[in-house]
């Protein structure tokens, strides 16, 4: 059976990494690709950055491949997170050999809670001299995503929280991982998130796989893209029941957009995540291969020291995987 994949390039180098991405899945399967537009130019021309059709493809498909939108990022990918009722961004960290990193050790994926925390959008301005936030934390959303985690890190995973000070809210969180992972047998260790901001500064090969809340996930997770190097590297994942969204950590890189240069790996990788999400686990890994691979060897791009294009780093990458 053919697989659907939607696809949402959108803007800036999106329209460059995201084909690049799609000829690697092209070479490794049979998928079809339904592509659908978002982003800056598409509301230029019809008025809206996130066509009803867009959405709705996004709703329905099992997985999403999508680049960058411009200055309209927020009403784009936001609600297209909702559309996959993601739970859990999946954000790994991984230095690679080849690649100029601050700390070449660090290997670390992050389990981020994907719907509420101080995230949830419950800000309030009581007076002119103050303003509220109301910060959500349910068990069965902190549950939800412990089994996920049990599912992804079966051998145990860290848990970053703050419940000594926060101890209504992180500490419902940090008990329903807790106990999520006790029931199924897997081992947990918790740390508070601020003392994790410097041990994994210090010493990034301690952890693993770090579940977070919301708030925290956002922020260590680009702690941990700081020691890994180059923007151009990190892959993501929206999970949700039913269906799931692949994008880049970057953004449209204005600056060398047009020029045929961007460094496509984040893509590449977000691409293997969704062959692993889709079950295509073999295939998941010999793409993420082939790009560790070409990262070691080069071609490179410009962000890396080299002078390759997009498309000669992905030929690169797609040579090897036969
Ligand atoms: P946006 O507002 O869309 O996020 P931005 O100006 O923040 O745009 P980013 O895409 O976040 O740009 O990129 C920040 C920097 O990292 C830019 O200098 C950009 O060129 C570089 N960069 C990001 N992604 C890549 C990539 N895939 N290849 C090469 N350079 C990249
Ligand atoms: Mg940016």
């Amino acid at each position: 059976m053919t697989e659907e994949i939607v696809v949402v390039e959108g803007d800036g180098i999106g329209k460059e990494v995201v084909p690049a991405a799609v000829s690697v899945l092209d070479a490794v399967g049979d998928f079809e690709f339904v592509r659908h537009d978002a982003g800056d130019a598409v509301k230029e021309e019809t008025g809206e950055a996130l066509p009803r059709e867009t959405y709705d493809a996004v709703a329905e498909a099992d997985a999403t491949l999508f680049g960058a939108a411009g200055e309209t990022a927020a009403d784009v990918i936001l609600p297209l997170r909702t559309a996959v009722e993601s739970f859990v961004n999946v954000r790994p960290a991984k230095a690679y050999p080849g690649v100029e990193a601050l700390r070449p050790d660090t290997d670390i994926v992050f389990l981020r809670e994907n719907t509420e925390g101080v995230y949830s959008g419950h800000e309030d301005r009581l007076s002119e001299d103050l303003s509220t936030l109301t910060r959500v934390v349910t068990t069965s959303a902190s549950e939800r995503l412990a089994e996920f985690a049990c599912d992804y890190a079966p051998e145990g995973f860290h848990v970053a929280h703050k419940a000594n000070v926060m101890r209504e809210t992180d500490g419902r969180f940090r008990d329903a991982v807790t106990g999520v992972a006790d029931e199924r047998g897997v081992d947990t260790e918790e740390v508070l998130m601020d003392a994790f901001a410097t041990h994994v500064c210090l010493d990034p090969g301690q952890f693993d796989v770090v579940v977070c809340p919301n708030l925290a996930g956002d922020v260590l997770s680009d702690l941990a893209a700081g020691l890994v190097g180059g923007l151009g590297l990190l892959p993501s994942a929206n999970i949700g029941s039913d269906n799931a969204l692949f994008e880049p950590v970057h953004g449209t890189a204005p600056d060398i957009a047009g020029e045929g240069v961007a460094n496509p790996s984040a893509t590449i990788l977000s691409a293997a995540m969704l062959l692993d999400h889709l079950g295509y686990d073999e295939e998941g890994t010999a793409v993420r291969e082939a790009v560790e691979s070409t990262l070691a060897d080069g071609p490179r791009t410009p962000d890396l020291g080299g002078d390759a294009s997009t498309e000669d780093v992905t030929e690169a990458i797609i040579g090897k995987l036969d």
